[in-house]
């Protein structure tokens, strides 16, 4: 989705990815080889002006090879504390945007303490490589602590307050290299078993405080981490507060329905500001829903019936609970999005209930 909306800027690219089956490789050249194979990445960045990343567990180690020969954004340090989730959330803190209370966890009797001090529930998080809701566990009881411990003990870890929030959110930040900022209005987010489902922009329960308040917490973090590119934070809308749960230093899937759902699509305005191009308006055209499809294809048909309705696949295999692309719809209001989800969640095999 950045090449392609890269190549209309009259951008060439040039992709790296571990399997030769990626399917970037259908629309354009891939060097595919181990992240850890310095010759492959040569090659890779022989002639290259510029490089960037959509994927947050690449070895810090790749990417420092890369910085140490092309301009790499976004940069290295905002890559290394999102993949650490101790680092992360100690930023935030130190930033002074509320998290849910946390504390590092690298034994049984730092859990039990985290247990002591913070309460039932929690949730217990490798500290890093994790994603889409791997590598967690919720603890609820006494008797979940010791098998949580079993199941994730392997790995460092991080132990949160388990947040009964009413919304989850995000904000899209872009920065560019003199410092410029835009951000999209605030999105909602429904999760299911640790994975994005859907995403409604702008979010229907953001009032115009909540709004401002997430998009400062990204300002204040672009503008610590010297940012360069697209950010997303994601946040936990409590009684009226918001928590941060983690950053992405990267184009984000709750971002996908800026593709037509913005003047200027998140991935335009991720390299406009790698490139040090202005950057494009945020303004929503209306309210958009995002959907991802997971695990199967739906027939283009049914999806494409649906007045404002958008189809985008990725070229990957389907296979079970795999993110192999997403639909997106837009108009006016929300109440004229409404009664064409049905139809849409039915295409994908979505009960009514489900979402
Ligand atoms: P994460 O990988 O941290 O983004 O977690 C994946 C999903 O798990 C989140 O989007 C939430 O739906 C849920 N989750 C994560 N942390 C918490 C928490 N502290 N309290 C409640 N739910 C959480």
């Amino acid at each position: 989705m950045l090449a392609l909306a890269g190549y209309q800027l009259g951008v060439e690219f040039r992709f790296f990815d571990p399997s030769s089956g990626a399917p970037v490789g259908q629309i354009g050249q891939l060097i595919a080889a181990d992240y850890g194979d310095h010759d492959a990445l040569k090659r890779f960045l022989d002639g290259l002006d510029v490089v960037t990343y959509e994927f947050e567990s690449i070895p810090l180690s790749t990417v420092r090879f890369v910085a140490d020969r092309v301009k790499v954004f976004p940069p290295v340090a905002a890559l290394e504390i999102a993949q650490d989730r101790l680092l992360e959330k100690s930023l935030f803190q130190e930033l002074g945007i509320p998290t849910p209370a946390f504390a590092p966890v690298d034994s049984l009797d730092d859990l039990q303490s985290a247990v002591t001090r913070i309460g039932l529930p929690l949730v217990l998080k490798t500290r890093r490589m994790g994603y889409d809701g791997k590598g967690q566990a919720v603890l609820r009881d006494e008797a979940s602590v010791e098998r949580a411990w079993k199941q994730l003990g392997g790995s460092r870890l991080l132990a949160e307050k388990y947040v009964a929030f009413q919304h989850e959110l995000s904000v899209i930040g872009v920065r560019d290299p003199v410092g410029r900022e835009v951000f999209y209005p605030p999105i909602e987010n429904l999760h299911r078993e640790g994975v994005l489902r859907r995403s409604i922009a702008p979010a229907p329960s953001a009032t115009l405080e909540t709004a401002a308040l997430a998009i400062d917490y990204s300002r204040r973090l672009m503008d610590r981490l010297e940012y360069v590119g697209v950010l997303a934070l994601e946040l936990f809308s409590v009684d009226g507060t918001l928590l941060a749960n983690e950053m992405a230093p990267r184009v984000h899937n709750s971002g996908h329905w800026t593709i037509e759902g913005a003047e200027t699509s998140q991935f335009e305005n991720h390299l406009r500001a790698i490139l040090s191009l202005p950057l494009g308006v945020t303004t929503p055209r209306g309210c958009s829903v995002m959907l991802n499809i997971l695990g199967h294809i739906p027939p283009a048909e049914s999806v494409l019936a649906v007045e404002g309705a958008h189809l985008h696949l990725y070229g990957k295999a389907p296979t079970e609970k795999r993110k192999v692309g997403h639909l997106t719809v837009v108009a006016q209001t929300m109440e004229a999005i409404q009664p064409r989800l049905w139809p849409l969640q039915e295409a994908l095999g979505i009960g009514r209930d489900e979402l």
